[in-house]
């Protein structure tokens, strides 16, 4: 064979698809409780008693549905973070942005977001923060704006 025959050429792109789907009865309840009350909900497994936020319908690990609502505070703990420190158009903010891991308080599990009010060089795992809400909120995981220290 050839090399002209077994060499494949690739011409890199991007295309953008506007979408739609539902975010299901679950997710349905979670988004509209951020949007017009600022709490964070999270569900409860029946069995093994884990909370999960975002709520999910069936247990992770049990396969059975949850079923017991749990409101939350708006607290949590950082628990692990990253910084990205170039643009991109996926990003909805100036860099330098930062992911945290954030585990709730009363929730098992972390609920990725994003960590801001903060200067990077005081960023550390184990940091108490909040949740801060957007002033206009739409149904979604931005209705938090981020989660900023708590002083
Ligand atoms: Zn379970």
């Amino acid at each position: 064979m050839s090399k002209m025959e077994s060499e494949n050429i690739y011409y890199e792109g991007r295309i953008k698809v506007p979408y739609k789907w539902y975010v299901g009865e679950t997710g349905s309840r979670f988004f509209i409780a951020l949007r017009d009350k600022k709490e964070i909900w999270g569900i409860r497994c029946p069995r093994c008693r884990k909370v999960y936020v975002p709520p999910v319908k069936n247990c992770w690990e049990c396969f059975i549905p949850t079923k017991e609502w749990v409101r939350l505070k708006d607290t949590g703990t950082l628990e692990s973070f990253t910084v990205v420190h170039y643009p991109n158009e996926v990003i909805p903010k100036k860099p330098p942005v930062v992911y945290g891991l954030i585990k709730i308080d009363g929730a098992d599990g972390s609920l990725l977001h994003f960590v801001g009010d903060i200067d990077i060089s005081e960023l550390k795992t184990g940091m108490r923060v909040r949740a801060v809400f957007a002033d206009e909120r739409a149904g979604n995981i931005l209705d938090i704006k981020h989660f900023a220290p708590i002083p």
